[in-house]
């Protein structure tokens, strides 16, 4: 059986970013997916301008543009009752963007094919063990061998689950997400809306569709549903995508031959629309350590190296994140600071435009 220097399981934008960086590097890269792409995802389908740089370094820039796309300009903010604060986006070649997941985590599977990566969809991990190398087993039977394993599977993470990391998930949230026609005249705006049950996050995705996201607990989401279904018109028999858990602990990013990257190791509030971007530069950055590692160089000082760049990759960011999260677990707090805003727009001004800067 071949012997891979790294295997990936999971094809989302960790998954793949992680593989394109390994090939590129030379390493024998294996990517297992358990979907049949191009799949779409619960998600706002919102491209943070953070994560530009890392597609700029994986020539992706011009062929994520060339997608069919909305550039977004502001975001309003709007409390329980109706009352809206609209902040203004950055511009230009730092705009922030929305394109729908299928479009872009084909795109990033697809570089990675292109540099070299072997890519398998449809292949579910479902057990792993260790004796000097990693066996992947799947659940079509096929194995599969490689000296260093990444866990880029996700939020539920099989790979964690197997090796008896992954927290126990807090079930106390719940979201629903679905593609529905764009209304007239919604603009190039995202809406981050504070309802009694929960929040919606709107976001056109091109000219015809808008990205419809709606968050909350279990008694309440079928309420925020019904919202919808009246609030945007759509019917009953509208099909929604969904996941759980909103939140759960992070688990260490790097182990012995094992690594985690993008929601598989931390999962951060969706609501400032920041998880892609953690996805594809924590996968960068686990590229690099896993190069030095399978070409001999010093183990514990890449792997320590990995962690504290992950560690740099959140500071700062992580405090308005659980800000976020008090305002949407308890939006009436989250409509009292859309108010407040009304009379000192400048606040929120500062905390978006922090989300929404441009980094390494
Ligand atoms: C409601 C909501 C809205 C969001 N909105 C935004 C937003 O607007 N912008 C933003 O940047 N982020 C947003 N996020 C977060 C974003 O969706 C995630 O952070 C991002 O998808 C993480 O990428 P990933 O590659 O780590 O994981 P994923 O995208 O989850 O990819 C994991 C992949 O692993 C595969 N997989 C899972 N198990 C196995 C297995 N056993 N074997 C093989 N393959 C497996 C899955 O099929 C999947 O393709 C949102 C999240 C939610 C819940």
């Amino acid at each position: 059986m071949e012997i891979f220097d790294v295997a990936i399981v999971g094809g989302g934008p960790a998954g793949s970013v992680c593989a394109a960086f390994c090939s590129r590097a030379g390493l024998g890269t294996l990517v297992l997916e358990r979907e049949d792409f191009p799949r779409e995802k619960v998600c706002g389908d919102c491209l943070n301008p953070s994560c530009w740089p890392v597609l700029e370094r994986l020539g992706l820039v011009a062929p994520v543009r060339d997608l069919p796309h909305s550039k977004l300009d502001s975001v309003e903010f709007i409390a329980i009752g109706g009352r809206n604060v609209i902040v203004d986006l950055p511009s230009g070649d730092d705009c922030e963007l929305s394109v729908k997941r299928s479009l872009f985590d084909a795109l990033l599977l697809k570089r990675a094919q292109e540099l070299g990566a072997h890519v398998r969809e449809e292949t579910t991990v479902t057990a792993l063990s260790h004796d000097g190398n990693w066996k992947i087993e799947t659940a079509s039977g096929e194995n599969f061998s490689a000296r260093i394993l990444v866990g880029a599977d996700g939020r539920n993470s099989t790979v964690a689950r197997l090796c008896n990391l992954l927290p126990r998930p807090a079930r106390e949230r719940v979201a629903l997400q679905a593609h529905i026609p764009l209304p007239r005249n919604f603009g190039r705006r995202v809406i981050l809306q504070f309802l009694p049950e929960g929040y919606s996050g709107q976001a056109p995705v091109n000219t015809t569709e808008l990205n419809l996201c709606l968050v909350g607990t279990p008694p309440t989401i079928s309420r925020l549903r019904r919202w919808a279904e009246e609030h945007f018109e759509i019917t009953a028999d509208q099909s929604w995508r969904t996941i759980t858990p909103l939140t759960r602990s992070s688990i260490p990013c790097a182990h012995e031959n094992l690594f985690f990257i993008g929601d598989a190791a931390r999962v951060v509030e969706p609501f400032t629309g920041e998880g892609i971007y953690y996805a594809m530069r924590s996968a960068e950055l686990a590229a690099t350590a896993i190069s030095k590692v399978i070409r001999g160089g010093d183990r514990q000082s890449a792997l320590h190296e990995f962690t504290r760049d992950c560690g740099e990759m959140y500071r700062g960011r992580l405090s308005i994140n659980r800000l976020a999260r008090s305002a949407v677990l308890w939006p009436r707090v989250g409509s009292l600071f859309v108010r407040a805003a009304q009379i000192q727009p400048a606040i929120i001004g500062l905390l978006t435009r922090k989300i929404v800067s441009r980094e390494l």
